[in-house]
């Protein structure tokens, strides 16, 4: 029965991760047993299990919700004989094992999603400033607290901090966290086996609501109503909710235009796309932790630097790229270099290599700063045309795989010490200037797209 489950999950799986990595990492997973909320799926290595509980974990649990499994927790084992890794230690997967369930009965907190483990940086200030505050558990003052942001930013981990903060600052408050689709399903359940009033009741008795992603109720008929009810409920009440999606609220598609405009009626922050600084600050973080569960393993500075340069999708590629590092550091007893970044990181490398041409940035970077081509890369020294200059080669040499001097050739036959000069400076400007940091990013962003 449940066996069938899985496959039908893993169907729906493979639409959604992709051909190559559903056959790497998904086909072969097995299904072991299903007990109390915990799935227990086999692994051929611990290595792999470790892998996709980082990078899979959320939309296998969802998966297993849509098709019927009520699963919270997701635990790997690995096949044949060892019950668990004893050879490689499993950052990752501890907290997910050792979370603690809440209170009636919320989706469960990841123990290492804490404020203490957030790092802050332009990019995220506000809403990181919104979720301390409202952890502090003062006064209602912003009702709802809407967070919203492109996915893998930090919207589920500050909302999980701010759980974690209440339950230590206010231990007597009732903070119930779902996800839309455990709502949705608790929900539709609740239908089914005629215990809407508990369920209505249960809701309606806490004290901190948190419903993260909720966009996926929208077009949900039902399920909208039921949360339009209760976000009444409870605010008429006086109690906060704290409310994630990945989009603002009068961005989202087949929601009822009163509940966008009761979403309205409170705080809204978005967390902003990543900035460099920001990355290489998770990382330094990241690093540091994974430091102490791998004393074996050295982190070259250059490694970090990089991997914050190249991969700028969202911080759990991050993650997960600096995991399997880790583990693969410690499994071939090797420090962490270019070299083994290069090996062990093809595919993520790939996935995040955008095919820019020098071409495109240049023709991006003069629409930015309004110049003509020509100016571009012509030889006029000024400082109108040189620093769109310099940052177009940083662009080039960090976005691209061309090497210095081809670049210098596709800036007018310059030699390519002057690449070299112009890469550099722009480093050093991003540290000091905000402007260049956020004009680089920008631009990224829109050769990215
Ligand atoms: P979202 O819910 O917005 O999709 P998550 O909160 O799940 O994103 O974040 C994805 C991963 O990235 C998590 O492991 C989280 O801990 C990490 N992360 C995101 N932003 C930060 C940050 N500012 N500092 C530390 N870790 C972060
Ligand atoms: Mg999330």
């Amino acid at each position: 029965m449940t066996k069938q489950t899985w496959g039908m999950a893993q169907e729906a799986l493979a639409q959604t991760v992709g051909q190559n990595s559903y056959k790497t990492w998904i086909e072969p997973i097995g299904f072991a047993s299903f007990d109390d909320g915990v799935a227990v799926l086999t692994v051929p290595t611990a290595f792999m299990g470790n892998y996709v509980q980082s990078n899979y974990s959320d939309a296998i649990l969802y998966q297993l919700n849509m098709n019927g499994l009520q699963a919270d927790r997701l635990n790997f084992q690995v096949s044949h004989g060892a019950p668990r890794a004893t050879s490689v230690p499993t950052p990752t997967a501890r907290p997910v094992a050792a979370a603690p369930k809440m209170d009636m009965q919320g989706n469960p907190l990841n123990s290492q999603f804490t404020f203490d483990t957030f790092v802050v940086g332009k990019p995220n200030e506000l809403a990181h400033a919104a979720a301390r505050r409202v952890a502090e558990g003062g006064d209602v003052t912003f009702n709802p607290l809407f967070l919203y942001g492109g996915v893998g930013l930090g919207k589920t981990h500050l909302m999980h901090a701010i759980a974690h903060e209440l339950q230590i600052r206010q231990p007597e408050k009732r903070v119930l966290y779902l996800s839309a689709d455990q709502f949705m399903y608790r929900f539709i359940q609740a239908i089914r086996s005629r215990k809407t009033m508990d369920f209505k009741a249960m809701l309606h008795s806490v004290d901190i609501l948190m419903i993260d992603d909720v966009q996926f109720i929208a077009g949900k008929d039902s399920t909208q109503e039921e949360f339009f009810h209760t976000f009444n409920a409870l605010i008429s009440a006086n109690k906060q909710i704290i409310i994630s999606a990945d989009r603002a609220p009068g961005e989202i598609k087949d929601l009822e235009e009163r509940i966008k405009s009761r979403l309205q009626s409170g705080l809204i922050v978005d967390l902003h796309p990543t900035n460099f600084e920001l990355r290489l600050g998770i990382l330094q973080s990241k690093a540091e932790m994974y430091g102490a569960s791998y004393p074996d393993v050295k982190i070259n500075d250059d490694v970090l630097e990089f991997l914050a340069h190249r991969i700028s999708k969202n911080v759990r590629v991050l993650e997960g790229a600096l995991t399997r590092l880790f583990a693969f550091a410690h499994l071939v007893g090797r420090p962490v270099d270019l070299e083994l970044v290069q090996e062990c990181l093809t595919d993520t490398l790939r996935e995040s290599d955008r095919k820019v041409s020098i071409e495109e940035i240049q023709r991006v970077v003069c629409d930015h700063y309004n110049l003509r081509q020509s100016d571009l890369v012509g030889p006029k020294r000024l400082r109108a045309f040189a620093r769109p200059r310099q940052v177009a080669m940083f662009l080039a040499k960090t976005m691209t795989q061309r090497s210095l001097p081809e670049i210098g050739r596709k800036f007018g036959g310059r030699d390519h010490t002057t690449v070299m000069h112009g890469v550099k400076k722009i480093t050093e400007l991003c540290q000091i200037d905000s402007d260049i940091a956020d004009d680089l990013e920008m631009l990224r962003r829109t050769l990215e797209a």
